[in-house]
């Protein structure tokens, strides 16, 4: 496989097939994000994707997933992204799931036939990084939509017949903003009511906005407490119809995994346990991202 760059994918991908199809990520601009620092955005050519469809149909067999690296795959031109999805399914038919990042733009850049035209063709989930549902943090933080953008994104990709995972960031809003963030953040999952959603704890990453702002002291990094205390307003103001709610990230304190709504009530109790010093948190060296 042609791999360039840093490669990323969510945890949930870890045995999957993965293609990479773009190099870096299309907005490389969220403050707290080192992933892709210096590197320019590109579609990786047709050629060189389509020789590594056929060696993962030669060498990949027993693989039954693909995630389309890297950043924001979705982003491709649809006419590329419906020839890459063709043949994969032609070439790796025992393929039963196809998945990529999504952000609000690229989710905005195509139309909801469009999205049901990927579906169809096995793009089956989409993680779509929300952060906050707080419009200041949001726009603090560079991610590029408010939080009503991210309520109809959310709601398009649903519509369109993905699975969808979204990604909430502890600490983010800083301590000023924290428990605001924290029932923000609530609020748009409500709305949008993803099937998944992955609460991760904020690492500050030297070289980044973020990490220049608290080493100045402009951004204040919330205690593990702090952080616990956020994750459990957000869980408290979270209503999904049927989803699972995860903090189990190497990066969190307290591993979380509740399926909304028959576990709020017990997680919520686990979290207060925890804040009263019932419950041993994570030590810091053992976090990461
Ligand atoms: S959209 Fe995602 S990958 Fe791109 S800069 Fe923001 S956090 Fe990083």
């Amino acid at each position: 496989m042609h791999y360039e760059g840093t490669i990323i994918r969510p945890p949930s991908e870890a045995g999957s097939i993965l293609l990479q199809i773009t190099v870096g990520c299309s907005r490389n601009s969220c403050t707290f994000c080192g992933t892709y620092a210096g590197e320019r955005f590109r579609i990786k050519s047709d050629s060189v994707i389509m020789e590594d469809i056929a060696f993962a149909a030669t060498h990949c067999r027993r693989q039954r997933r693909v995630f389309l690296c890297d950043g924001d795959a979705l982003i491709v031109p649809q006419v590329r992204l419906l020839r890459i999805l063709e043949a994969l399914r032609s070439q790796l038919p025992w393929v039963t799931r196809v998945g990529a990042y999504a952000n609000a733009k690229s989710l905005q850049r195509k139309r909801l036939d469009e999205l049901k035209e990927l579906r169809r063709l096995g793009l089956g989930i989409v993680y779509l990084g929300l952060e906050t549902g707080d419009d200041e943090t949001l726009r603090r933080i560079h991610k590029g939509a408010d939080s009503s953008a991210m309520i109809a994104m959310g709601r398009k990709a649903r519509e369109a017949g993905f699975k969808l995972s979204i990604t909430v960031l502890l600490g983010i809003a800083g301590r000023d903003r924290s428990q605001l963030h924290a029932r923000e953040t609530g609020r748009v999952l409500t709305a949008i009511d993803p099937d998944y959603v992955g609460a991760l704890s904020l690492m500050l990453i030297p070289g980044t906005p973020l990490y220049e702002d608290w080493r100045a002291g402009v951004f204040p990094l919330i205690t593990p407490a702090e952080m616990l205390a956020e994750l459990r307003t957000m869980l408290a103001e979270t209503n999904l119809s049927q989803g699972l709610f995860h903090a189990n990230h190497a990066s969190n304190y307290l591993p979380i995994k509740a399926r909304l709504p028959k576990d709020k009530a017990v997680t919520l109790g686990l979290i207060d346990r925890a804040l009263a010093g019932e419950v041993a948190l994570k030590p810091e060296f053992m976090r990461a991202l």
